[in-house]
């Protein structure tokens, strides 16, 4: 899957990706992330991508023509990378914004699907409501608190978006049972040793036992959601049993 990141701070987005797992995804060819400088697409003599807003106010906005200009070179750069020009589909383009849906893990499932996604990165006040409506096809949150721009947003749905595709994990079953999945928090993890500062690894663990340790985890996921993600649990799939143990 191809990542494109329009952002005013490039470096910010290869360096935190380059390392660990990414890193290796993008060693491997699994994934590649793709940074143009919005910087780069300025006509003004100082390189400026950012002005007054209109109706007066705080902070600055950035302007719309450099993202429009940034984007329309990317758009181009990526349907000319395309052997088939014929089966070229319009990238989405998903604005990172406090205003937009909240990300979350079907989102991400969904988002995994495509070829090609470009993420915009505001900074300041954000961005010029005009080249918003032209080119955004997605505005998404990662939650509801305001961060200085968009970089660690696109980070973190990139991230997010990678562990899902085949081959991005080491082990392909890792991300198979993990928290959110079905709407539920996952199951409490141990690794050696047996015995930490007198505290065991629970015994059904060492038992070898598939079936009650399959039965065990999934008890020990209900519990730890009922406790502490309870809204989760009206969209989670559970047998009439489970539901009548949790209200005991
Ligand atoms: N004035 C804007 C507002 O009230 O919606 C907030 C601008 S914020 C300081 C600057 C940029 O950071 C935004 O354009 C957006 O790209 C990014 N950003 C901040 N918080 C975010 C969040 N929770 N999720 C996604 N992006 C966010």
């Amino acid at each position: 899957m191809n990542f494109h990141v329009l952002t005013l701070f490039p470096d910010m987005v290869q360096n935190g990706l380059n390392t660990s797992i990414t890193g290796r995804a993008i060693e491997k060819g699994l994934i590649s992330v793709n940074t143009v400088n919005i910087r780069d697409f300025s006509d003004d003599k100082h390189k400026r991508v950012d002005d007054y807003p209109y109706g007066g106010g705080a902070g600055m906005v950035m302007q719309a023509e450099p993202i429009y200009k940034a984007y329309g070179y990317l758009a181009n750069h990526i349907k000319m990378s395309k052997d088939d020009q014929t089966a070229y589909k319009k990238p989405r383009v998903v604005y990172v914004t406090p205003q937009g849906e909240i990300f979350n893990q079907s989102m991400a499932q969904e988002l995994a699907a495509e070829e090609d996604l470009i993420l915009l990165c505001g900074h300041y006040e954000g961005i010029d409501e005009r080249v918003l409506e032209m080119i955004v096809s997605d505005y998404v949150s990662i939650g509801d608190y305001v961060l200085t721009g968009g970089e660690l947003p696109a980070m973190v749905m990139i991230d997010c978006i990678s562990r899902l595709i085949p081959g991005v994990l080491n082990n392909e079953t890792s991300s198979e049972f993990e928290s959110l999945q079905d709407n539920l928090l996952e199951y409490p993890q141990y690794t050696r040793p047996e015995v930490f500062m007198g505290r065991k690894v629970p015994e059904v663990l060492l038992s070898g036992h598939h079936a009650n340790i399959e039965a065990w985890r999934r008890q020990e996921s209900i519990i730890r959601t009922y406790e502490r993600r309870p809204d989760l649990l009206e969209q989670a799939e559970l047998t009439e049993e489970e539901r009548e143990f949790l209200t005991r």
